[in-house]
Order: structure tokens, then C-alpha cells, then sequence
């Protein structure tokens, strides 16, 4: 349904989100709409601002535990802005916020350009692994970004560069600030080989397959590592895997994820997460931080 006559901005009211999450929990946003275009991203954010509604930023949702209460305000969904964009003479590739980490990743493989296989398994969108300073298996978006092209709620553009950006372990200084990520560029390395790197990349998304519980709906790490220690081990040594709270349960497979079982609530998982956190504390002295992005009322 369009709210704006006038403008034809394809905003819609009272808009589920759960199936938007990896972990399919949460309740309903008050505005929703996931732009096509950056005209339509500028239209949509000045509505808002108009209204003085708050604007919540998700990508692919792979990241995030959405209140059951839903959220109030403009929610911006970005995985419709779309585009990949290889710069052969620079070895630079820009993508739009909207795009598939893993689709980057197996193009970047099919042009022979490496360092960026890492990704291949990582389900969330350019902006999300930007903002998250997402990595995995040894790699992570500070190792290959070259500029993050953002846009202000109030609709200025902005680039940012790395020194600029506080990339640290899973985390960006884009945390907690108020710009919309609406694409990156990334430098990799061009002279490789197309057929190794893509069997490369192949074989990373295997061995993940088969050591994390990806058949049913999680988001991956819960907790940040709490260095030189691993949040799975010390959830394990304490007994936790396969601990409940209603449908939500630790993973029996891996310590540090959360899995819904089927119909758990925002509310079950987030009871599970102070659970771990308060075991954790009371037995090791360690304050669990959690990773996972929580919005909403809780
Ligand atoms: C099965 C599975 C495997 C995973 N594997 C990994 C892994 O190997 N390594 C790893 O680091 N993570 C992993 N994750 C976690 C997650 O995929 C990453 O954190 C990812 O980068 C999140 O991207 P997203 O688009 O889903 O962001 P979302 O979950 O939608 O959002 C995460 C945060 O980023 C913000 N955000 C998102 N897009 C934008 C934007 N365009 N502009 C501004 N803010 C934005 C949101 O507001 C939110 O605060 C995994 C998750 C799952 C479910």
C-alpha cells in the first residue's frame, strides 16, 4: 500500500519482519519499505524525517533479534539496491549495500580476483558485513575495503575511508552512528587463477556446511569471543549445549549459536542469551558481549 499519494513512495504499514531475519523472529514495523533506487532511499528517509519518525537500517537480517513488539518508525530494508561494479584497470570492485556477500564473493572468484573467499558462507548483505566488520576464517571487510559510500538520514552523501571507518573485531565506528551504508568498494587481488580460487571458495562453504547447524534458523555467533578465550568453549564447558527456553535452544553442534526450533519468540531467545550470560559470569568472571545486534523493546 502507498502512503504518499503525492510521491508514490511505496511505503507500507504494520510490515512482519520476522521473515526478514535469519533467525524468521520479531514483530511487525510501523513503516517499512525497501528502496529500489537511491531516489527512492532519499524520498523515504526525507518522509520520515518529516514525521520525526525514528529509521531503523537492516540488511539481510542475519544479525539481528527483533523485539516481538516489532519496531516503531520507518524500517529501511536495503536488499533491493543492487549492482556490482569490477574495475579491471584498478583491481577495484564496488557493490550497492543491498548485495549478497556470497554473490560478491562467487563473482569475484569467476573474474580470478582472490581474497575475498573468506565470505562465500557470510548470508548477509555488503552493508551488514561492512558495518559488522563481518569475517571469517582468517579474513575480514578491514582486510579489502577501500571506501564506504554512505548517506546521512537527512540525505547527504558522505565517503568514508578505512582510517576513518575503526574497524576492529566486528566492529566499525558505522556501528551506533546514524549513516545508511549504500555501497562499498573493495580492492582484491586480479592476477590469480579463476578455476583454483572458485574450487578455493567451494571449499570453504563446505566446511562450514558441515560444522555449524545451518538447517535451521540461527545467527551464527551469539557472542562476541571474549579474547584469548572462545564464548563456545566456555558455553560448552558449562553445560549448555542443547539448554531451552522454549523453542530456542544452544546448539547442540556449536556452543556459540543459538537455533530456533520452530516458533520461538524474540523473547524466548533473548531469556536464553542473559541465561548463558549469567551462567558464564557467575562461573568463569566473564562478561559475555553479545554480537548479535538486539532492536526493539526487550
Ligand atoms: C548462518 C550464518 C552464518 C554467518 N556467518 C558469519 C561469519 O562467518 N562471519 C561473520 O562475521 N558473521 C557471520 N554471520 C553474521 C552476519 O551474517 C554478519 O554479521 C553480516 O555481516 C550481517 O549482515 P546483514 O546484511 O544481515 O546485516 P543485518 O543483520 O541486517 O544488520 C546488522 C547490523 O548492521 C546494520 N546495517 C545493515 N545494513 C546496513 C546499511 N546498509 N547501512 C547501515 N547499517 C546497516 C543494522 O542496522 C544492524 O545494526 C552469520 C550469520 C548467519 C545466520
Amino acid at each position: 500500500m502507498s502512503l504518499d499519494l503525492q510521491t508514490q513512495i511505496p511505503i507500507r504499514s504494520n510490515v512482519s519482519l520476522a521473515g526478514l531475519t535469519s533467525m524468521r523472529v520479531g514483530g511487525a514495523a510501523e513503516y517499512f519499505i525497501s528502496p529500489r533506487s537511491s531516489t527512492e532511499l532519499a524520498e523515504s528517509l526525507a518522509w520520515a524525517c518529516d514525521r520525526n519518525l525514528p529509521i531503523t537500517i537492516i540488511g539481510a537480517g542475519s544479525n539481528l533479534l527483533i523485539s516481538d513488539r516489532g519496531l516503531e518508525g520507518l524500517v529501511v530494508c536495503t536488499r533491493h539496491l543492487r549492482g556490482i561494479d569490477f574495475d579491471e584497470k584498478s583491481g577495484q570492485v564496488t557493490a550497492a549495500a543491498g548485495e549478497p556477500v556470497a554473490r560478491l564473493a562467487m563473482q569475484a572468484a569467476s573474474h580470478g580476483w582472490s581474497g575475498f573467499e573468506w565470505a562465500v558462507g557470510i548470508p548477509g548483505t555488503v552493508g551488514g558485513l561492512v558495518v559488522m566488520n563481518a569475517g571469517a576464517q582468517g579474513g575480514c571487510a578491514a582486510d579489502c575495503v577501500v571506501s564506504v559510500e554512505t548517506v546521512t538520514l537527512t540525505g547527504e552523501t558522505k565517503l568514508i575511508h578505512p582510517q576513518d571507518l575503526d574497524f576492529s573485531y566486528r566492529t566499525s565506528a558505522l556501528q551506533g552512528s546514524s549513516l545508511l551504508v549504500t555501497g562499498a568498494t573493495f580492492k582484491f587481488q586480479t592476477s590469480g587463477d579463476s578455476t583454483a580460487i572458485a574450487s578455493d571458495t567451494e571449499a570453504k562453504l563446505k566446511v562450514r556446511h558441515t560444522t555449524q547447524p545451518y538447517h535451521l534458523p540461527n545467527f551464527r555467533s551469539v557472542f562476541r569471543n571474549p579474547l584469548p578465550q572462545f564464548a563456545a568453549r566456555l558455553i560448552e564447558d558449562a553445560g549448555l549445549k542443547g539448554y531451552q527456553i522454549g523453542t530456542a535452544q544452544v546448539s547442540e553442534l556449536h556452543a556459540n549459536f543459538i537455533v530456533n526450533l520452530g516458533n520461538a519468540k524474540a523473547s524466548d531467545i533473548f531469556s536464553l542469551i542473559e541465561h548463558i550470560k549469567s551462567v558464564i559470569c557467575d562461573r568463569n568472571g566473564v562478561v559475555l558481549e553479545t554480537e548479535v545486534k538486539m532492536i526493539g523493546h526487550f
